[in-house]
Order: C-alpha cells, then sequence, then structure tokens
C-alpha cells in the first residue's frame, strides 16, 4: 500500500484506488470525526487483496488505521484485545512472548488483523476455522462517527467479524487465544494425484499444504506442520524433500519458514513466508474457491481435465482444508470446505480467460471465491451462495442506514 489520493495501490498494484483522499488519521477521535462528516469511506488494511474490495470509488475516502496508537492487550483469561491495523507478524510475537498462541495463521503473517478476517482469510487444517474462528469481539466506529461493539452471544456476531468492511471501521478485536505450543514443518515431494485418499493426506497433521503446477497431476510438494503435542507424522504417500523448498518454483527458499521437522514456535511454522522477507513471488495474481470437502477429489479430476491451460499462466495452485464456520459471509459457511487457491502469473489480460474457465469448470462443486482474491463470477451469484445475505443486509442497514460504508463491489454482492 503506498502513494497518496489517486495513486494509493494494493499490495500487488494490479489495482489503483479511486478515493479522491486518502487519510491516515492518528487519533480515534480524529478517525470519529472524518467517518462522521465523509460521505463515502471504505478502510484499506495492509493492501494484500487483489480486486477492488476496498476502494470506496471516486469521490470516497479511503482510510487508514495504520497511524492509530496500536494497541495490544493479552489478558490473563487468555484472549487479546487488538487494534484493526496490526499485522499477524507483531501480534504473534506479542502473544507468544506471553506463553500464549492462536490457534492458526495465514500463509503470510504481514497481513492486517481487521482486513484478513473481513474477508475470510484462513489457513489449512481440517480442525482450523478461518482466523475469524478466534474473534470473540469487534468494536466499530459506525457511520455516524459513533463507536459499537460486538461480541460473541450478541444475535449481530455472526455477521460482525467476516463484514467485507461493510459495516463501519473495526478498530480494535478480541480474540481467542491458547497455550503457547510447537510446530515441526516437513515437506514431502512428488504426491501422485491418482488414488489420492484427500481425507487421509490433509488429516495428517494439524495443518497440510498440497502444491502443484499442474504441469504433471500430482502435487510437487506438501508441506506438513506438526503440532509436537500431537501424534508424529506418519506420511506414507510422499518422498521426504531433500532440499529446503519454495512453493513457487525458482523463488529462494531462505524466504520461507524453517523445514526438516525442527521444531520451532507456532508462529514461525504455521506461516509458509517469514515476516522479514516478501511473501509468495511478490509479482502475481491471486485466486482462491471454497468448495465442500467431499467435493475435493472431484474438484481436483476437474482441474486435472484443463491442466495445461491452467498450467500456462500459473506460479503454484495450494490445496487446503478449512473447518466450517458460522460467520454469515464466511467462504467456509456452513460447511468443512477444500480450499483451491492459484498464484497466477502477473498479466490480468491472460490470467482473466483462464479464471472465466476455471470457475466454469469447478461450477458445479458450488464453489465461493475468496473475498479478497481474483474472482470473474458476477458478484450476485457468488451472494446466492451464501444463505444469511439477507441476515447480514439487514444488519448492514441497521448500522449504516446510508451505505457509507458501502461500496460497488459490496453493493453489487448484496442486491437482491
Ligand atoms: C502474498 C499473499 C498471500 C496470501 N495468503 C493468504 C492465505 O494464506 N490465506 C488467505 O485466506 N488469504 C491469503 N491472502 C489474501 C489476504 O489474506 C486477504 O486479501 C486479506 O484480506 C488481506 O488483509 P489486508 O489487511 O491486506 O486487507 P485489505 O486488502 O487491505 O482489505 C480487505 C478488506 O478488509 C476491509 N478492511 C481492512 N481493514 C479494515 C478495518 N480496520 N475496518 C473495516 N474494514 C477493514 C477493507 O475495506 C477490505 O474490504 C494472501 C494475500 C497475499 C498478497
Amino acid at each position: 500500500m503506498t502513494g497518496t489520493a489517486g495513486t494509493v495501490t494494493n499490495w500487488a498494484r494490479n489495482i489503483t484506488y479511486t478515493a479522491k483522499e486518502f487519510h491516515r488519521p492518528r487519533s480515534l477521535d480524529a478517525l470519529r470525526t472524518l467517518v462522521a462528516g465523509s460521505p463515502k469511506v471504505r478502510v484499506l488494511g495492509s493492501g494484500h487483496s487483489f480486486n477492488e474490495i476496498a476502494d470506496p470509488g471516486a469521490g470516497g475516502v479511503l482510510l487508514s488505521i495504520a497511524d492509530l496508537p496500536p494497541v495490544i492487550e493479552v489478558d490473563r483469561a487468555r484472549t487479546v484485545r487488538v487494534s484493526g491495523g496490526v499485522r499477524y507478524a507483531e501480534l504473534a510475537r506479542t502473544v507468544h512472548a506471553h506463553g500464549l498462541a492462536l490457534p492458526n495463521m495465514a500463509s503470510l503473517p504481514h497481513i492486517s488483523v481487521a482486513g484478513s478476517v473481513a474477508t475470510g482469510t484462513h489457513g489449512s487444517g481440517v480442525g482450523n476455522g478461518p482466523l475469524a474462528a478466534a474473534v470473540r469481539e469487534v468494536e466499530l466506529v459506525t457511520a455516524d462517527g459513533s463507536t459499537v461493539s460486538i461480541a460473541r452471544g450478541d444475535a449481530r456476531f455472526d455477521g460482525a467479524v467476516t463484514s467485507l468492511g461493510a459495516l463501519g471501521v473495526v478498530t480494535a478485536l478480541t480474540l481467542d487465544l491458547e497455550p503457547s505450543y510447537e510446530v515441526e514443518q516437513y515437506v514431502f515431494t512428488e504426491l501422485p494425484l491418482a488414488g489420492l485418499d484427500f481425507g487421509a493426506v490433509a488429516g495428517a497433521a494439524y495443518s497440510v499444504s498440497l502444491f502443484t503446477d499442474w504441469r504433471e497431476p500430482g502435487f510437487r510438494q506438501v508441506w506438513v506442520k506438526r503440532r509436537t503435542d500431537q501424534a508424529p507424522v506418519d506420511f506414507p504417500w510422499a518422498v521426504p524433500a531433500t532440499e529446503a523448498m519454495h512453493p513457487v518454483p525458482g523463488m529462494p527458499a531462505g524466504n520461507c519458514t524453517e523445514q526438516f521437522g525442527v521444531p520451532g514456535p507456532w508462529h514461525e511454522r504455521l506461516p509458509h513466508f517469514r515476516a522479514e522477507f516478501t511473501p509468495s513471488s511478490g509479482h502475481e495474481l491471486q485466486s482462491e474457491y471454497l468448495l465442500p470437502r467431499s467435493a475435493a477429489v472431484d474438484a481436483l479430476a476437474a482441474i486435472d481435465g484443463m491442466r495445461s491451460t491452467v498450467a500456462a499462466v500459473l506460479q503454484t495452485c495450494e490445496v487446503r482444508t478449512v473447518a466450517a464456520d458460522p460467520q454469515w459471509l464466511s467462504p467456509a459457511h456452513g460447511r468443512d470446505s477444500v480450499a483451491l487457491h492459484f498464484t497466477w502469473v502477473e498479466d490480468t489480460a491472460a490470467v482473466l480467460p483462464v479464471v472465466r474457465r476455471l470457475e466454469a469448470a469447478l461450477d458445479p462443486f458450488d464453489p465461493r471465491p475468496h473475498w479478497g482474491k481474483v474472482f470473474t463470477m458476477p458478484a450476485t451469484v457468488v451472494g446466492r451462495r451464501y444463505e444469511h445475505l439477507v441476515d447480514f443486509r439487514t444488519l448492514a442497514q441497521a448500522l449504516d442506514p446510508t451505505g457509507k460504508f458501502t461500496n460497488a463491489f459490496v453493493r453489487d454482492v448484496l442486491a437482491d
């Protein structure tokens, strides 16, 4: 995220926000005054989304809360209250210093907490929900500048965390923690697609990710993250790697977290990428679809059927699992999911036709796209895949009657 109004871009630089003003308030009072006095507002987190979800549109105000005084308050009751603009890397380090841990992390720690949970960001693990699952309370500045807290148990809560930024500015969140734990990370190579027992492979450890470039039918790498307080890894389906690896072919393995089963703190193993390096390839677009987990093998066969088309514009494809989540707009809402992720080349014109064909191939499996990544299916089609869309719309109208936080992206999703 760089620049002043008119030149602010996302991390991937494929989106330049069209806002007329870009503000970084330094106090909560300044933020509240700014929100109350602006007709159209969107918040930018760390800018790691690949579409227009954060764009307020021409004439709107884009604001970052990164300059608000950061708060990370760890409580003895194993919770942490954290400012929305804090990134997971900093949150995780602080929590770990208190002997506590988050249940899971995404592939990178560079992303802001509020922006991540707003889009349903997730890691992997058959028993691990998305990052939003750890949230127990959100604090918002709403359209008139007032503050509202919505905690677990409130009838509105399941709409309030994965909210696409449509309810207000999330200034702070309270998250559940657990005692700190260690993780060992192993990488295996050459897992065949034929005969894949997806349930067994994905459930072989706390967090498992399969990677392929689809040039061959099968997975080039499998990343297996085992909690040391759980059973040893038994992974008979593939061959242990003999050198440290990066999920994107050709990228330096030194950018990645420690491998070869060296035990280490949870926050230095669960992400694939180290906080101090550029994550992934740094020159890319991304798409991802969450499907019912029971469809995993059939969906992978459908992609295999168009393997050369996908491979032509692909850097890497990652297959993960996400446990069912109650958030109304969570892509994992109500169903244990398989998440099919694609790191594409940095060429929108070449990638979009492939994304369209991929979406057609996955359509029989009722895919829900990641809110923060590239997709081409109409937002209204996406919206129909969420049974609580009407509940969310009602909640958004109650907190934001004039649609101050509704941009074109959100309006299309919420349309009748
Ligand atoms: C290299 C890379 C790797 C990635 N890996 C993963 C992964 O492992 N798993 C995964 O699921 N996703 C992944 N993503 C996607 C990423 O996690 C999401 O796009 C996420 O939303 C990024 O958080 P952000 O703070 O950058 O959000 P932004 O892109 O800045 O914003 C996303 C949304 O949140 C809203 N928002 C942000 N802050 C606030 C706030 N304080 N109050 C209200 N609304 C707010 C914005 O308005 C917008 O609607 C990856 C992205 C990149 C670039």
